[in-house]
């Protein structure tokens, strides 16, 4: 919790300073209403979310005298009865051996150390885990991996730079299957500037999947970046129309204000959020709990 707390320190300083400069000696009245609800808009929970709260605030509250923490814990209250059905650890089934979970996302939102982070997880748990470096594209991807193979002592499956993402991805099933892995988290490439291209490449790669077990992949994260704020809620918009997105990780939680995110896409899009990254090492990977989560970002 406190590692938490301080990852979502930009987002909590800025909604808590925020508030506290709005209430201190003053009623809840229209105007620092109006205040709050402008406040919770560009603290990125989305327009409809920031006046739905900013009423129901209102609504046992008006012309009384609140303080700060008042209204702190009444709006992290609101905001966790919103993130509770969407705050879902992203839990590997062991009788799918190997369960597969393919990563997708732009390129930079965090994809590759995101699996990364899941491997070190897991292997903490006592699955055996399998890496696949599907972001064939580009060299730093696939070396990026290979050092976080390195770092978790968990098997990365990886070709050539140039090599057929839909051909690594046959191979690392097998290989995983021969091997008797619990769990194969497979990258993918995001180049979002040529969108067809990318759901053929994504589309291709799924094929092969299905090919060898019906059933997989059994989870599709879309990994996005928290710092690019509204581009995030719009790159999960692109995405579905690739592929049937199964949940999210939201990343960089600790270099941004924009924790306020998670409220807008969870109102938006319901989808589950398994985790999210507060740093670049494997215990920043944090869960996602709506309690925790609603707490550290209103300070
Ligand atoms: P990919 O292109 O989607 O695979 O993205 P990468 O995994 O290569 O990540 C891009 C950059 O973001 C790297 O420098 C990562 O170390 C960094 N990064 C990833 N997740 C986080 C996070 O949660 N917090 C911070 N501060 N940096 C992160």
């Amino acid at each position: 919790f406190s590692r938490l707390k301080a990852g979502l320190s930009r987002s909590s300083s800025k909604l808590g300073d925020g508030i506290g400069s709005i209430f201190t000696k003053r009623k809840l009245d229209d105007e620092s209403i109006e205040e709050l609800e402008e406040l919770l808009i560009t603290s990125d929970l989305g327009v409809a979310t920031s006046a739905r709260l900013a009423t129901s605030l209102a609504k046992t509250r008006f012309d009384k005298d609140v303080d700060p923490l008042e209204v702190r814990e009444s709006l992290a209250a609101e905001i966790e009865k919103i993130l509770e059905p969407v705050a879902l650890p992203l839990e590997p089934d062991r009788s799918n051996a190997p369960h597969v979970i393919l990563m997708v996302g732009v390129n930079g939102s965090g994809k590759t150390t995101t699996i990364g982070k899941l491997a070190s997880h897991y292997k903490s748990q006592g699955l055996k885990v399998m890496m696949a470096a599907g972001d064939t594209f580009r060299a730093a991807a696939i070396e990026q991996l290979q050092i976080w193979g390195e770092r978790t002592g968990c098997p990365v499956v990886a070709k050539a730079t140039g090599a057929d993402a839909a051909g690594l991805a046959y191979e690392a099933i097998e290989r995983a299957r021969s091997e008797k892995a619990d769990v194969l988290l497979i990258d993918t490439a995001g180049r979002l500037h040529n969108k067809s291209d990318l759901m053929a490449e994504l589309q291709k790669v799924l094929r092969v999947i299905r090919k060898l077990d019906a059933t997989a992949p059994h989870d599709i994260v879309l990994v996005l970046d928290a710092t690019t704020g509204q581009n995030a809620l719009s790159q999960i918009g692109t995405f579905k129309e690739l592929v049937d997105i199964s949940g999210l990780v939201v990343t960089k939680l600790d270099g941004s204000a924009r924790g306020g995110i998670l409220v807008a896409l969870a109102e938006k899009y319901g989808l589950p959020v398994h985790a999210i990254g507060v740093g670049e090492s494997a215990e920043d990977l944090r869960p996602f709990t709506a309690r925790d989560f609603s707490r550290s970002l209103m300070g």
